[in-house]
């Protein structure tokens, strides 16, 4: 195994393979997944991804931003995002992504706290259709090197500047691998929670080793619930069952089939909404009405959403489907700046494992896509615009390999470690927003 790089890109979701992409040719590149290569989170992105349609829109798209963020998000972040939106979207289309278009022209859809339909989408896979061109793209390149199953367990860094990784391969063996630049691009952290719909293995290992290394972090207890999951007696990763199905008009039913809230209102609103009648009435679950969607809309803009909900025994054109609240996206994470720089040199965090303040308090749907692909450019063109780097004196003698022979106790003690700070976050803001 090669041990040197330019860049190495923990994590192969669109954040790492769009940041590796937008990279120059001549760096040399290894960018890992503790899973399959497709074992990310932007692979289940089902609704889809937001571009500003024209001017006119941009007030508008910026107001529901930060409202859905409860004004918590930093101004300059969403600016950037929306426009560097149709330059982004551009991008995709060049590497062979495609949008639901009509008469040659892209079809918009709408979500939750949107004011107008400004959502590119592909059915409902919008997620695997970016993917996995970025993937096809990013296996073309030849200064690209691919490695799944390959666990980051620690940074190699000296006085505040990081100068590679250590990771694990799937029998445990470690290998410290030297780098001029770090970036992490690891996702989530719903693996740490009981009811998810994020994968199992992403569980915050860069939080985790975030906190270790003194590396400042924002907003921890921004964690969002997304209010419709599939709910099922079974345990493992939550089946989504996506925002835009109320956009086009599905409603919450009680169990007495009474609606009892306003579908379209900002996520952690309809949570609470339904939570609070979970508690009312003493249920498991609360009901999703598919009937006021037209037949042909439901098979043909939701087939996967159709499929899973009949393999568990609902069928959407026919029954009421249950629906119950989980853990979906992390809005907090490492802090960065508005070219994705952690506040350790030579260190970068893209995607959901950072926080460049977009998102605020709640994310908007459908911007967390964009918001990755943004900012991961950002720290590509960053990175190919520093001249040099810091190298280590002796890196070998910078780790001690012996460290890591208990592995299992090692990402057990990272778990914690984020639940501990999530907590710890929670009860000190609501202790704040008491005085
Ligand atoms: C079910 C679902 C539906 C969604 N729908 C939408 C949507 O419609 N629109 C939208 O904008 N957003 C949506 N999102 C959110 C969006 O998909 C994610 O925010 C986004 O894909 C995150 O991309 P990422 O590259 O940061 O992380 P991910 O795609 O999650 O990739 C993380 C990568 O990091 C790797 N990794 C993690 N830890 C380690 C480690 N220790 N060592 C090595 N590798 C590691 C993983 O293996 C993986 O390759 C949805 C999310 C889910 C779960």
């Amino acid at each position: 195994m090669d041990t040197k790089y330019d860049v190495v890109i923990v994590g192969s979701g669109v954040a790492g393979l769009f940041c590796a992409l937008s990279l120059p040719q001549d760096k040399k590149i290894l960018c890992i997944s503790k899973d399959a290569l497709e074992g990310c989170d932007s692979f289940l992105a089902q609704g889809g991804i937001c571009m500003l349609r024209d001017d006119d829109d941009y007030d508008a798209y910026f107001e529901d931003t930060m409202r859905a963020g409860h004004y918590e998000n930093r101004k300059e972040s969403v600016e950037i995002m929306i426009k560097s939106s149709q330059d982004v979207i551009g991008d995709l289309v060049e590497f062979g992504v495609e949008f639901e278009k009509k008469d040659g022209q892209f079809v918009f859809t709408k979500e939750g706290a949107h004011s107008n339909n400004r959502i590119l989408f592909h059915a409902d896979i919008t997620g695997k259709e970016i993917t996995s061109k970025l993937l096809a793209r990013a296996k073309e390149r030849e200064n690209i090197t691919l490695m799944a199953h390959t666990t980051m367990v620690d940074w190699v860094c000296q006085d505040n500047v990081c100068y590679g990784i250590v990771v694990a391969d799937m029998d445990g063996k470690t290998t410290a691998i030297q780098a001029d630049v770090t970036v992490l691009a690891c996702g989530g952290l719903g693996g740490v929670y009981q009811h998810s719909t994020n994968y199992r293995h992403i569980s915050g290992d860069a939080l985790a080793l975030a906190m270790y290394h003194n590396v400042r972090l924002e907003n921890c207890d921004y964690v969002q619930i997304h209010p419709t999951t599939l709910y099922t007696k079974q345990g493992g990763r939550s089946f989504l069952i996506s925002e835009s199905v109320r956009g086009e008009g599905a409603v919450l039913r009680d169990k007495d089939g009474n609606r009892f809230t306003d579908e379209l209102q900002p996520r952690d609103v309809v949570s609470k909404a339904i939570f609070d009648k979970m508690k009312e009435q003493g249920t498991d679950h609360v009901w999703l009405d598919f009937s006021p969607i037209p037949k042909e809309e439901i098979l043909n803009h939701f087939p996967n959403i159709y499929q899973r909900c009949k393999e568990a025994g609902y069928d959407p054109l026919t029954d009421y489907v249950p629906v119950v609240p989980a853990q979906h996206y992390f809005m907090g994470g490492i802090y960065v700046d508005k070219d994705s720089k952690t506040t350790m040199e030579q260190l970068y965090a893209v995607g959901e494992t950072s926080c460049n303040g977009v998102h605020g308090r709640n994310r908007l749907a459908s911007n967390s896509l964009l918001e990755s692909l943004v900012f991961a450019k950002r720290a590509a063109h960053d990175i190919a615009n520093t001249d040099s780097f810091k190298k280590p004196v002796d890196f070998d003698n910078l780790v001690n390999m012996d460290g890591y022979e208990d592995l299992p106790s090692i990402m057990e003690y990272y778990h914690a470690m984020v639940m501990g700070e999530i907590e710890k976050e929670e009860k000190l803001r609501a202790a704040k927003e008491a005085i």
